[in-house]
């Protein structure tokens, strides 16, 4: 298979997007040359059942507001408009049929998504139908990924950053500065919005 164009996939609950998914994000485009990088905020993340998640319309548009100033950049509501739960495996599908055969598809994550792939929704698919990216700290090693998965994968360190969205979330509880973690608008969409009071 001679592939003509690589495009990536960035998943996530991104409750809220910030600097962390951005830049690696932006590295990896860079990095392996993607033409374009659409971000995918999952509407019902199976991993997070039981956990309190912001309505998909607020992380939706806070993904459109934090990508505006990048023309790689996409978000995509194909999770929010398909019930049931967000499968990565069934977006992915859904953009190898929308790109056609000759994209290869880049789905990124960080490590600590990708050591979690195992307990995925048919990992061994996904791994067949793209190419994954996990992206570390530098001097991050990435730990508990079974061999067989490892071979399918490019890992790339993406400067360090360890901004969390759990953190933004809870400084934003305590009435702390987030400031430069989000991008002035997310910062100011959260604020307007009231998420993460209580
Ligand atoms: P939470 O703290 O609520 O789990 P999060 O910051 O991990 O949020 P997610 O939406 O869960 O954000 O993550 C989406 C993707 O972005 C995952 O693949 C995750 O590994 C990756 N990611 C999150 N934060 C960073 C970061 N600071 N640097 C690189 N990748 C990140
Ligand atoms: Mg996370």
């Amino acid at each position: 298979m001679i592939f003509t164009l690589k495009k990536g996939i960035m998943g996530g609950t991104f409750d809220p997007i910030h600097y962390g998914h951005l830049v690696t994000a932006e590295e990896v485009r860079d990095y392996f040359g993607l033409a374009e990088v659409v971000f995918v905020p999952s509407a019902r993340p199976p991993h997070k059942i039981g956990q309190k998640v912001s309505d998909p319309e607020h992380r939706y548009l806070m993904a459109v507001l934090a990508t505006v100033t990048n023309p790689y950049f996409q978000v995509s509501r194909v999770e929010i408009e398909r019930p049931g739960p967000s499968y990565s495996i069934d977006t992915v599908r859904y953009f190898k049929d929308l790109w056609g055969e000759g994209t290869e598809v880049f789905f990124i994550t960080g490590a600590d998504a990708f050591s979690q792939i195992s307990s995925w929704n048919n990992p061994e698919e996904l791994l067949k139908l793209c190419t994954f990216v996990a992206a570390s700290r530098p001097g991050y090693r990435l730990l508990g990924v079974e061999n067989k998965y490892q071979e399918r994968v490019r890992t790339i360190e993406v400067s360090a950053l360890a901004i969390s969205s759990s953190e933004i979330r809870w400084r934003v509880k305590r009435g702390e500065s987030i400031k430069y973690l989000v991008p002035e608008a997310v910062e100011n969409y959260i604020y307007k919005n009231e998420l993460y009071r209580n």
